[in-house]
């Protein structure tokens, strides 16, 4: 049975829980989270090889890698920003995976979602109590 918000709507959240599980969705949005901060380290090294090529260059290979440098810093400010949102994200969501009675760590089915899939109330496997994961998306 496929969990719907109270707009109809299934919610990312819901939907990523729902189809594999706590851990696995966690371990997912780690691995994602960390490739941006390897696109970031990278975009980094794209940056520094730019400044470094800028000295002796042609004006005309100057200006090339005037772009290139605000390309990569481009890319890297918004690979960074989308790692720290999603690893944030991940932690936030996490830190609640906690059953409130059994203390089971990330054991539960998702039940319900509302306000838009805000909050996703889940179920724990262990003893069935059930409470609501506030999602900060
Ligand atoms: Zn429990």
């Amino acid at each position: 049975m496929k969990p719907m918000s109270d707009d109809g709507l299934p919610s990312r959240l819901a939907d990523g829980i729902g189809r594999a599980g706590f851990r696995k969705w966690y371990e997912r949005e780690l691995l994602s989270c960390h490739a941006y901060m390897l696109l970031c380290f990278l975009s980094v090294i794209g940056l520094l090889s730019s400044i470094e090529a800028f000295r002796g260059a042609s004006t005309e290979d100057q200006l090339t890698n005037v772009l290139f440098v605000v390309v990569c810093a481009t890319i890297g400010l918004w690979a960074l920003r989308r790692y720290l949102y999603l690893l944030m994200r991940a932690e936030g969501i996490a830190n609640q995976a906690n059953c409130p009675d059994c203390g089971t760590y990330g054991r539960f089915s998702v039940v319900a979602t509302n306000h838009g899939g805000a909050e996703t109330q889940v179920c724990c496997r262990k003893c069935t109590r059930k409470w609501v994961i506030t999602d900060t998306e």
